[in-house]
């Protein structure tokens, strides 16, 4: 017999399209080629296990073979295979795909089906000349064809010899992909997009160390792992099982913290393992780790849109077939299946850090550091994570203690609330730079938090709109009497005189420091506290930070930070200066301050506890300092 025909697409000749537009990248063809074979198989199992295909099974293994002479790329399995009729049905009329048909007949037991890439066979032609299907179906009485079909709409049908069950899809490959015949070419592709599929697939023989040189063994080199840890049942799998799972995903990785394994069967499936991953830096992020399957077949490793953002920085692996696959990023986002998979995650991954966080605490907390940049992201991200993780999100101080939102609230309760009832939060983000403030706080009895992560500026602002009546205020934003207001400001009782001549003595021997602005000012903090001290308000700082995040702040982080000195005037040294300076002109102010080692040391000293004291201007204070001894 031989017939001819024409392939059944509306358009003339769809080949063109498949080679350059259906996918961008050519080396999925092998995934499609090798998944429906390994959809026979499965198909088969499933014939055999309810007891309509009577037969012998035997080996079910794939095989993936290279002829470099003829130049040909084949797949062949021992599946169901297809008759003259179901080639004319599922390949001559394309897009009719057999998987539905399937499906709806045995939707019981037919749980293990897979097969929705569209035009998965077809995408051959994106590497081949020709390309033939040599088959046999296991049906009774069934007569072995072949089909061939040279990139035309053209295709012939004939009978062969096939004394085997199955089908072998022989790729001619062309000219331009002559690389699809490298062994170590197809190993990489196997290894990429077949590492987890559920049906054994032999790539060549095993070699083994001969005689100081390597033969092939008899034993089939089986490229892929067909129980990978995602498909089994939690309570099968030990912690080891877990780690070393994410060793294959993640070669020479540290351990991962945690791990959540995803298993949903309705509305929609879902299965995966995913792990929070061990962050040493927060400049080492990886994102982009979680790899995507349908059905064990490899996907993408670029989640976005599917997993909420956040999630990103997690590692592992999620399978679901539900989720469509060639489609835009776009689409995908709007996809509401694709919605409420992404919320799915989120919940289940909020669930598993409270189960964590209520029975482990010890571990929950040691493990903190590592998990803060996730819980931190999520909860500005994510409405829904903020409300979930509020529970278990914690606030360090800089003594290393971790409070529950509601436990901190509870410990400054009573000695952090300003005079208008607001609660103050005080926060560091440098414990060293920023010591001698931190001191001062914790000296006064308030107790001082540690931000110094990458998201907690953001945090604090977050934080601030969520919590009630409550303020967060870095330790050095203001002198320490006047971070929590308790009452009224002590009265400055200096003259706009006396003023202009203090400001005029210390702005003239302040060093020239780039980008940064100085405003004096002044307040009567006692004789204890400290003459000068440099300070930054909040508001502009974080504005300052922000922009050094994002776009869209560039303004602000044009400007130059705006420090406040402020004197304290009642402190006896600048009494002092206040009395030797009184009635002089500005001439006569400028000789004596540069002149005069008290004030120059006094700048010096404040500039030096803040970390601003540098280069030229802090080797003058050496020298100085020097000289006073
Ligand atoms: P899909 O896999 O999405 O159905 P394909 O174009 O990849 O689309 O395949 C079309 C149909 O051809 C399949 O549904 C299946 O019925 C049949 N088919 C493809 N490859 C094989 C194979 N190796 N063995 C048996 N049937 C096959």
């Amino acid at each position: 017999m031989q017939q001819k025909g024409h392939i059944g697409v509306t358009t003339d000749n769809i080949f063109p399209i498949i080679k350059k537009f259906l996918y961008s990248d050519h080396e999925i063809f092998l995934r499609e080629i090798v998944s429906n074979a390994v959809d026979a198989t499965q198909k088969l199992k499933t014939l055999s296990s309810i007891g309509e295909f009577n037969g012998e099974l035997g080996s079910l293994t794939v095989k993936v073979s290279i002829d470099k002479e003829k130049g040909t790329l084949t797949i062949s399995d021992r599946g169901i295979g297809m008759t003259a009729e179901e080639i004319e049905k599922y390949i001559n009329q394309i897009a009719l795909s057999s998987a539905n048909e399937f499906l709806d007949k045995y939707k019981n037991d037919a749980n293990s089906i897979i097969g929705h890439f569209g035009l998965g066979f077809y995408s051959s032609f994106m590497v081949s000349k020709k390309v033939e299907i040599v088959t046999l179906s296991y049906k009774e009485g069934a007569q072995p064809v072949k089909w061939s079909c040279d990139g035309t709409p053209e295709y012939t049908i004939e009978s062969v010899e096939k004394t085997d069950r199955g089908t072998d899809i022989i790729l001619y490959i062309d000219d331009e992909n002559q690389n699809f015949l490298e062994n170590n070419e197809v190993d990489k592709l196997l290894k990429k997009y077949c590492r987890f599929l559920a049906i054994p697939i032999a790539f060549g023989k095993k070699t083994e160390w001969k005689d100081e040189k390597s033969v092939e063994t008899d034993e089939d080199n089986i490229i892929n792992e067909t129980n990978p840890a995602w498909t089994r049942k939690p309570t099968e799998l030990t912690d080891e099982d877990y780690k070393k799972f994410y060793q294959d995903l993640y070669p020479f990785s540290d351990e991962p913290l945690f791990w959540i394994h995803l298993n949903v069967d309705y509305p929609f499936k879902l299965t995966g393992i995913l792990y929070f991953p061990k962050i040493k830096s927060n400049v080492d992020m990886n994102r982009n780790k979680i790899q995507l399957y349908s059905n064990q077949v490899y996907v993408t490793d670029s989640v976005e849109g599917i997993v909420p953002e956040f999630l990103t920085l997690m590692h592992g692996v999620i399978d679901s077939p539900d989720i469509p696959l060639n489609v835009s990023r776009s689409y995908l986002q709007s996809d509401q299946n694709v919605k409420k998979i992404s919320n799915h995650i989120t919940k289940k991954v909020a669930d598993r850090l409270e189960e964590i966080f209520k029975n482990d605490r010890p571990q929950f907390e040691e493990k903190w550091d590592s998990l803060k940049v996730f819980i931190e992201y999520g909860m500005l991200t994510d409405e829904k994570f903020y409300d979930r993780a509020q529970k278990f999100c914690l606030l360090k101080n800089v003594d290393g203690k971790a409070f529950t939102f509601e436990e901190y609230k509870t410990l400054i309760g009573s000695n952090q609330t300003d005079k208008d009832g607001n609660l103050v939060y005080l926060y560091t983000s440098n414990k060293d730079e920023q010591f001698s403030y931190i001191n001062n706080a914790l000296d006064k009895g308030y107790d001082v938090i540690l931000f110094d992560g990458q998201l907690d500026v953001h945090m604090a602002g977050l934080l601030e709109q969520k919590f009630e009546k409550s303020h967060f205020v870095r330790v050095d934003s203001d002198v320490v009497d006047n971070l929590i207001k308790k009452g009224d400001e002590a009265e400055v009782t200096l003259t706009d005189k006396q003023k202009e001549e203090l400001s005029e003595t210390f702005k003239s021997q302040l060093p020239k420091i780039d980008k940064v602005d100085f405003t004096i000012e002044y307040k009567a903090l006692g004789t204890n506290a400290k003459p000068i001290q440099i300070t930054q308000n909040e508001f502009m700082r974080r504005m300052k930070e922000m922009s050094a995040m994002q776009t869209g702040f560039g303004l602000y982080g044009e400007m130059p930070d705006n420090m406040n000195m402020v004197l304290n005037v009642e402190h006896p040294l600048i009494k002092q200066v206040l009395s030797e300076v009184e009635g002089k002109d500005t001439e006569a102010i400028n000789a004596y301050a540069s002149d005069n080692a008290v004030v120059r040391q006094l700048i010096d000293l404040a500039l030096l506890s803040n970390g601003m004291l540098k280069g030229e201007a802090l080797s003058n204070f050496i020298n100085r300092s020097i000289k006073l001894i």
